[in-house]
């Protein structure tokens, strides 16, 4: 049958045999096959504030259980999602189920528990006609106020001319939030935040490697903080929030907190999680909150 040859060549691709174009046009089909048959799933990273641990929001990001292989990471399935354009009806799935998922944790743990949750956006997805009309109607559907949604979009995504920019503004217009993901990894970063309605930049985890080394020089020659400095310098002169990201030791959180970022995400201050991890941690801060004024921990 389609769905044995499907299955077939897809572990002919990820074995890494055969003809790469073939194989990628079977694991389109064997996608396709996995959204019907529901294999794909959303996990939940807390976005957390680096004074405390509090989390303030979180990111969704996708995963799929297949049937014989376990769980895969997107870095090996979301380029074939795009290519085939299958991420629209993907990409539809993970806002459906983030949004309905957020607004549960509104009703269980009231407005000030979770202020936003964020997910990915691919440039295709805002190439599509349909995309602001969808995240309306979805937003409508489960009652999530537009304020509470972040849709994270890479600086190769936004760069996709007109009417990908005109869906972004439509977007902002609509009071979503934008973030501007993986920030400083781009050829124009800057210029790009001038032309763009961001309303957060998350920076790269590439700038965070390393941060917490001392090279002895005095802070404004550290050339491994440049980045870091010059992200958050930029975000407060434009009003911008910022995350930063892929924080994974105490070191990090230090040396983040001295340049001024107050918000952070990374496996150090917790991994990405099913939707009942964090009613845990938000559970448990509920209750650090209400029996004294000492904050809730996120990891551990
Ligand atoms: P991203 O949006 O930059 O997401 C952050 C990635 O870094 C996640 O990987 C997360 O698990 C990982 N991460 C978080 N903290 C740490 C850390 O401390 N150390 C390290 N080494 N990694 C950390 P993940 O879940 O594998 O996702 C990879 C990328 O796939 C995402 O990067 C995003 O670009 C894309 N993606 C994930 N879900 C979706 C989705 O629903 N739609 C679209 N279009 N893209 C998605
Ligand atoms: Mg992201
Ligand atoms: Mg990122
Ligand atoms: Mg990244």
């Amino acid at each position: 049958t389609a769905k044995q040859q499907g299955k077939a060549g897809f572990v002919r691709y990820v074995d890494g045999m055969g003809e790469p174009v073939l194989a990628h046009m079977q694991l389109g089909g064997e996608l396709r096959r996995a959204l019907d048959h529901d294999e794909f799933r959303v996990v939940y990273q807390p976005i957390v504030r680096l004074d405390g641990n509090r989390v303030i929001g979180v990111e969704a990001l996708v995963r799929w259980h297949h049937p014989t292989r376990g769980v895969v990471s997107p870095a090996e399935f979301i380029p074939a999602a795009e290519r085939t354009g299958l991420i629209v009806p993907l990409g539809l799935f993970v806002l459906r189920e983030t949004c309905r998922q957020a607004v549960a944790w509104l009703d269980e743990f009231g407005p000030d528990a979770l202020k936003e949750a964020g997910l990915n956006v691919s440039a295709r997805q805002l190439h599509d006609p349909d995309f602001v009309s969808d995240v309306a109607g979805v937003l409508a559907d489960s009652g999530l106020p537009c304020e509470r949604l972040v849709l994270e979009v890479t600086e190769s995504a936004v760069l996709r001319g007109q009417q990908v920019s005109r869906a972004l503004y439509e977007l902002d217009r609509m009071g979503i939030r934008l973030a501007l993901d993986d920030f400083g990894t781009g050829e124009s970063s800057l210029s790009l935040l001038r032309a763009f309605p961001a309303a957060i930049v998350k920076l790269d985890k590439s700038f965070v490697d390393g941060i917490e080394i001392d090279d002895g020089l005095p802070a404004a020659a550290d050339a491994r903080q440049a980045v870091a400095r010059a992200v958050i310098q930029l975000a407060h002169a434009l009003g911008l929030d910022t995350v930063a990201e892929g924080i994974e030791s105490p070191e990090q959180v230090t040396a983040l907190r001295e340049l001024g970022y107050t918000l952070g995400q990374g496996f150090h201050l917790a991994e990405p999680m099913p939707a009942e991890g964090v009613s845990r941690l938000l559970a448990r801060q509920q209750a650090a909150a209400a029996g004294s004024s000492s904050f809730g921990q996120a990891a551990g």
